[in-house]
This record gives structure tokens, C-alpha cells and sequence, in this order.
């Protein structure tokens, strides 16, 4: 990101250096102006009920699908993530788009509870005015996690999409746009200055996927009003490789779940555990599937790891490396860098004395640790503030028993940590304050009320 004047922002491509394109800034002094905006627009939202909302957005998908390859070309540009990375992200996000309304829609429906004496209709109305903050590292499907049931519970959206990737964000934003009502959906742009205002503004949900460092100033800033949040935060997912486990895949696992868009995934596999009887064959295998994984162009399709989105997270990671090197760690493959490339990289020897066992990296290292039994294993898993995802290879029982002992929000068992259609996206512990996703999940975009009458009343309309 550089600003290269005033208003401008410029979108770099991390691969060549060159300006991809820019989208003006947001002035902080026009923010109340939008919020303004969005909160005239928001009764007639509301006002054309569920079955309109669901009418008015259903053709979306369609569109999406066809601007999808563009936006797929455009992440490529901006973020430096691989073709067919991008390209599948794009296509996901526009397939799951009609899925997700009507999961919407069902977790949006008034639900009536009796007892012997009353009968009492819960309502999910919407909250009002709602901000989705969001970054870099999948800016299309992030932004579609915290836009889509907000705009289906009736609220009005003012999107800031990361200032690493302006122009996904722009592009996401005018497809839906070719559909909604004016000022349904606005987009700010900028960085940190324009989230902080918008956050302060007259708003009454913050949706934010980020750092947990920037979940907590929000949490921070929403406090005094009492504003609502949903934070999807950070991680430092650990893999547990149990002395039982079908070692070929947990290797192939360890390998495209630290690499797969350079490492920058919120449930990468950041840590890796393996029991110390089979930990000799894996770690073969780990660097032998390394070298499967071609760097270079992320235009060209055959490339499966690009570059680092910026020079920022380039060095972060370097650091966290160098750190470990000195630390005792023994470099197995990789960590060589040019320009915003870092080499797939493998670590042994890895220890809970090492920064990089805590820290979350964010980048292409595969850091493997050994371990002689389970309490072990999942004492060192559990040993991180963060809760996000985690994955546990092993025969199905005994991977069972250590994953309920593991404190992530999701837990995959010889797979990675997503779930079945319908279940949320969860972080717990400091990896998220609410969560998004499946009918629990969308339902955080509502505030609940409650009408009873006694149940020998005619039953009213609702
Ligand atoms: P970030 O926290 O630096 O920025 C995220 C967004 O917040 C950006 O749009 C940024 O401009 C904005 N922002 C920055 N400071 C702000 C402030 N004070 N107030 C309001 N907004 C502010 O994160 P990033 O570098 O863009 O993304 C990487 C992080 O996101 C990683 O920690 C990753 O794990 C996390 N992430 C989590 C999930 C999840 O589902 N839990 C998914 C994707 C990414």
C-alpha cells in the first residue's frame, strides 16, 4: 500500500512492484455523511421484509459467477495469490452465494415457544447500521461472510475492504450494487484512520475479520455505547500427528495447509506436533511434498505458492524465522527470499522456547516439534492464547478423545478444522468474540425481541 497523494490510494502488485490501479480515500470528515446515508436507506430495507430481500438479492449470484473470473484476475494482481487460488475463491464465494440467502432466510424467520400458559414470538430484527471491516487474505469471501446476512437481516452495510486489496473490495461491492437500493451498501476506503472513524461513528454493529490486535481496540472502542461486535480474529493453529495416524496424509496435510496462499490463512497450520515414534518418516515426507509446491508468478498457472502480499508481512516473517534459527531450530528446506517471495520453508527441532511456536507468523514456515504422549501434545497445542482451528491425524478414536481435550472453536480430525454446511465459523479463546456463519452465526446480525400473549388467545398473525 502507498498513498501517492492526498486522496488516492494505490494498490501494488507484490510480484512486480507495479501499481495495479488506486480508488479514491475515504475523507474521515465525510464518514458521518455515509453513516447518514445508510441510516435513511435502512427503513425501506427493512421495510421490503425478508421474501423481498431474498427476491432482490437471489440474481446477485449469477453475477457474481460471471464477474468471478475478473475478480479472481484482480486478487492475482493485488495480493499476489496463485491463480488457481484465486480463481476458486471467487468461484466458491459466487456458488455459496445462493446457499447462504436461504440460510439467511431461515435463520431470519420469527420462531414461536409455548409453555402451558404463553405463547412467545421471537423475532430477529435487524440491528440497524452495520460495518464490515475486513482484510487482505480473502478479500472476497471475508467481506461475503460479514456483508451477506447483515444486508439479509435488513440492515444497511458500509463495507472498508483491507487497503492491501481496494480493488476486489471495489469490484465485490459493484456487482452487489447492480441490485440494491442506493446507500444499502456503501464502500469507504483507506486504512487504519478510516476503520477507527467508522468504528466511532453512529453505527451499531461492528463485523470485523482481523488481527487480534486490532478485535481488541475495536472491542475497545465499542465499549462506551455498548455497540455490537463480531470479531473473527487471528490464530496459531496447531496439528497434532498421533503415533496411529496414516502418516502419507498427515504429511500432505502439514504441507499444503502451511503453504497454500503463502501461508497467509487464518487456520493455516502454524505449528505441527508429531509423536516422536513416527516423527522421523514424517518429517521425510514433509520435505519431500515440499518440494511439490512450485514458487514463482502467481499468473502463471502452475504456480502454486506467489509472493508475500506486501513487504510488511515479508519482514515479519523473516523475523519470526531468523528468531528461531538462533533460537535452535534446524532449517530442513527453504528460507531463502527474493523481493516479496519467501521460500517454502521446513523447521525441526522446533521448541515452545521459540517465538514462532507463539507468535502468529503468517507466512510459508512449517515448524514440526516432536512429542512422547498425548497430555504432552495437547499441553503444547492448548499452550497459545489464541483458539482458532486445529487438526488432529490419528485412528478416529483416539484422535477424537485428544481433539475434545483442545481449546480451538474447530477441530478437524484427520482433515482440516471447517465443518459441515450450516456450522458456524468459530474462534474461540482470543481468536474471536462471536463468530459468523450457519443459522447461529447469521443470527448475530439480528438483536432478538420477544412478543408473548396467553396462549388461549387467538393465535395473531406474526
Ligand atoms: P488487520 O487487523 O491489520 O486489518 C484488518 C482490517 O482492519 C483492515 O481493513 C484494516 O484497515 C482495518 N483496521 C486497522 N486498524 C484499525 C482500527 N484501529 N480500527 C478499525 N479498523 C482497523 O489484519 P490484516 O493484516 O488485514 O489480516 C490478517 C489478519 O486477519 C490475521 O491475523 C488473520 O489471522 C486474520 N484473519 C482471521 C480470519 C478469521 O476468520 N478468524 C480470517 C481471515 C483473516
Amino acid at each position: 500500500m502507498s498513498v501517492t497523494t492526498e486522496i488516492m490510494l494505490e494498490s501494488i502488485n507484490p510480484a512486480t512492484g507495479e501499481v495495479v490501479g488506486s480508488v479514491p480515500i475515504t475523507p474521515v470528515d465525510e464518514i458521518h455523511s455515509v453513516v447518514a446515508k445508510a441510516r435513511d436507506a435502512q427503513p425501506a430495507w427493512n421495510a421490503l421484509g425478508l421474501d423481498g430481500r431474498l427476491k432482490l438479492m437471489q440474481p446477485i449470484a449469477n453475477r457474481l459467477a460471471e464477474e468471478a473470473p475478473k475478480i479472481g484476475k484482480l486478487m492475482t494482481a493485488e495480493m499476489g495469490k496463485s491463480t488457481p487460488e484465486a480463481q476458486g475463491e471467487c468461484a466458491y464465494g459466487a456458488e455459496k452465494f445462493t446457499s447462504e440467502l436461504s440460510s439467511a432466510y431461515e435463520a431470519f424467520q420469527p420462531e414461536e415457544m409455548t409453555d402451558e400458559h404463553t405463547r412467545s414470538i421471537l423475532y430477529r430484527d435487524p440491528l440497524g447500521v452495520s460495518v464490515a471491516i475486513t482484510p487482505w487474505n480473502f478479500p472476497m469471501l471475508m467481506p461475503q461472510q460479514c456483508i451477506l446476512p447483515s444486508l439479509m437481516a435488513g440492515n444497511c452495510v458500509i463495507f472498508k475492504p483491507s487497503e492491501e486489496t481496494p480493488l476486489v473490495g471495489q469490484a465485490y461491492a459493484e456487482v452487489l450494487n447492480e441490485f440494491l437500493p442506493e446507500g444499502v451498501l456503501q464502500v469507504v476506503q483507506g486504512a487504519d484512520e478510516q476503520g477507527k472513524a467508522l468504528v466511532e461513528a453512529d453505527i451499531n454493529l461492528v463485523a470485523f475479520t482481523g488481527s487480534r490486535e486490532v478485535g481488541a481496540k475495536i472491542l475497545t472502542a465499542c465499549g462506551p455505547e455498548l455497540k455490537r461486535v463480531v470479531l473473527e480474529l487471528g490464530g496459531k493453529d496447531a496439528m497434532i500427528v498421533l503415533e496411529d495416524a496414516d502418516i502419507e496424509a498427515a504429511a500432505s496435510f502439514a504441507v499444503q495447509n502451511s503453504f497454500r496462499n503463502s501461508g497467509q490463512v487464518c487456520v493455516s497450520t502454524e505449528r505441527v506436533y508429531v509423536d516422536a515414534s513416527i516423527a522421523e518418516d514424517f518429517e521425510s515426507l514433509v520435505l519431500e511434498k515440499t518440494k511439490e509446491w512450485k514458487q514463482g508468478d502467481p499468473t502463471d498457472k502452475t504456480v502454486k505458492i506467489g509472493p508475500m502480499v506486501s513487504s510488511t508481512q515479508r519482514d515479519i516473517v523473516l523475523a519470526q524465522l531468523n528468531k528461531a534459527l538462533k533460537d535452535g531450530a534446524v532449517l530442513r528446506c527453504g528460507g531463502g527470499t527474493t523481493g516479496n517471495y519467501i521460500e517454502p520453508t521446513v523447521l525441526t527441532g522446533c521448541s515452545h522456547d521459540m517465538q514462532i511456536m507463539h507468535n502468529e507468523t503468517f507466512g510459508p514456515i512449517c515448524c514440526i516439534q516432536r512429542f512422547t504422549t498425548d497430555e504432552e501434545a495437547i499441553e503444547l497445542a492448548n499452550d497459545t492464547p489464541y483458539g482458532l482451528g486445529g487438526a488432529v491425524y490419528g485412528e478416529t478414536q483416539h484422535a477424537m478423545t485428544v481433539a475434545r481435550q483442545l481449546t480451538p472453536g474447530m477441530v478437524g480430525i484427520n482433515k482440516g478444522c471447517g465443518g459441515s454446511e450450516g456450522t458456524p465459523w468459530v474462534g474461540a479463546c482470543q481468536s474471536g468474540y462471536g463468530y459468523h456463519s450457519g443459522r447461529d452465526g447469521h443470527r448475530q446480525f439480528t438483536q432478538v425481541r420477544m412478543v408473548s400473549i396467553p396462549l388461549e388467545t387467538v393465535k395473531p398473525k406474526y
